[in-house]
């Protein structure tokens, strides 16, 4: 047994005593992340994209440039180009009139330029040999074919230099790197039009709850709208995730355990919500014990005490299961806290974990909690442009408002009292791409 799987196993043995009693310890959010990390082996495969099709992929290896970019030297200016040596020598006080020899678009090749004259250029075409300064038209005057500049500029000016952006051989774009808009750009900028990038991963998810029905449906007595389904799939969609969505299951040991083994066998990763607590009716741990393994439960955290995390047998091997409680609060807090750095490291993504900060609290805690709590929380400017965070004013777990309002979560550590003015920790929901 490895020291990890040492650890885990006195995790979830303590964890797993503790179960019987109400007041049991519940495991630390850190010990929870690190099994989480420990545990996510970052999937093999990979494929070829095109280009225009690998935004939000994960980039499977280093990318280095096979060229200088800009390849050549070239005007960043439309105006005139010549030799700043030659023009100091020729000109009076500031000013220089000169003969234009040639003129260069861009896509030109340009010639050698003569001695002592200038060459109309445009933008991005290349600085001919013999010349280094280009000089704006602005600040020219052409009188047939001759051009008066008034301004002499420093020698080098308004030139872009061969590789200044990037040398060949630069790596450009390391392994695990999330590629965004300006990365495929910068891939396209060294001629590069298809990318290795890690397979998608696939996450099959499924609801527990009888009392579940689609929205478009009608509600009977004691039925609510499967809301977390629609919550699950845009988290995972904000990660990429390739979805397989297995609908509602039957609150039942029997339709758990079936819906767990199928679903095991069609991903990388199975996601579920509720079922997971104490009641009769909480059917998921009993079913993954008697097909897998219930890796921990219980988590020090409000919302989302009962979150799962584990591994289902299957005929192909193991998949790992993560449980995430009903509450939709609890759903969309857990995911954020734990499943999504898990996720983001079996992707093979290098993506740092959430930024936090410190802000002056608008609001007060005068009770002390038990648990460490993530609360629905706004940051807002005042007419000064200071920063002030308030909370929603219903902090249940089953409020989804609160999340819908809120534009972060302030942390608030378990046993602690916050008074107005106090520096509190928060992270905005846009450092869970959900901004
Ligand atoms: P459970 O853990 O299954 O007891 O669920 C806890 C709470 O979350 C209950 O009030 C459920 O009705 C509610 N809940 C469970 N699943 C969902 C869901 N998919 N959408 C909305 N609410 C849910
Ligand atoms: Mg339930």
């Amino acid at each position: 047994m490895s020291d990890s799987h040492k650890n885990d196993a006195e995790l979830i043995a303590n964890n797993q005593a503790d179960s019987c009693d109400q007041q049991q310890t519940l495991l630390p959010i850190d010990d929870v992340l690190k099994i989480l990390q420990d545990k996510a082996i970052a999937v093999k495969r990979v494929e070829t994209v095109s280009i225009l099709h690998a935004r939000s992929r994960i980039l499977a290896e280093d990318l280095t440039s096979s060229i200088n970019v800009p390849p050549a030297d070239n005007s960043a200016m439309d105006g005139y180009v010549f030799n700043a040596a030659d023009v100091s020598k020729s000109s009076t006080n500031s000013s220089s009139s000169l003969e234009v020899t040639q003129r260069i678009c861009a896509g030109d090749a340009g010639q050698t330029l003569q001695i002592a004259t200038v060459a109309r250029i445009f933008t991005g075409a290349p600085i001919p040999e013999g010349a280094d300064t280009v000089v704006m038209q602005e600040n020219c005057e052409r009188q047939g074919d001759k051009v008066v500049i008034h301004s002499i500029p420093q020698a080098g000016s308004n030139v872009r230099k061969a590789g200044e952006d990037i040398k060949q051989g630069d790596v450009i774009l390391k392994a695990g790197h999330k590629l965004r808009a300006q990365d495929l750009g910068l891939a396209a900028s060294v001629g590069i039009s298809e990318l290795t990038v890690k397979r998608r991963l696939k996450v099959a998810i499924f609801f527990t709850g009888d009392e579940l029905r689609e929205p478009g449906q009608t509600l009977g007595l004691g039925q609510i709208y499967n809301s977390n389904r629609f919550t699950l799939n845009g988290l995972l969609e904000s990660l990429n995730c390739e979805v397989i969505d297995l609908g509602i299951i039957q609150d039942s040991l029997a339709a758990t355990k079936q819906a767990l083994i199928e679903a095991s066998e069609k991903a990388d990763l199975v996601m579920t919500s509720g079922g997971v607590s104490v009641g009769e009716e909480d059917h998921i741990r009993k079913a993954l014990e008697s097909n897998g393994e219930l890796g921990l439960w219980r988590v020090n955290v409000k919302p989302g005490k009962p979150f799962v995390f584990g591994e289902i047998y299957n005929k192909s091997g193991n998949t790992p299961f993560i449980g995430l409680p009903g509450n939709p609060v609890s759903v969309f807090a857990t995911f954020c806290i734990f499943a999504r750095p898990y996720i983001i490291k079996k992707q093979g993504s290098n993506e740092k974990p959430p930024k936090s900060f410190m802000v002056e609290s608008g609001f007060e805690i005068t009770k002390k909690e038990t648990r460490n709590e993530y609360m629905r929380a706004r940051l807002d400017y005042d007419d000064s442009g200071k920063a002030l965070v308030t909370l929603y004013s219903n902090q249940g777990s089953g409020v989804l408002t609160s999340a819908s309002w809120g534009n972060g979560f302030a942390f608030v550590p378990a046993q602690t009292l916050v008074n107005k003015g106090d520096l509190i920790k928060f992270i905005p929901f846009s450092e869970f791409s959900i901004g």
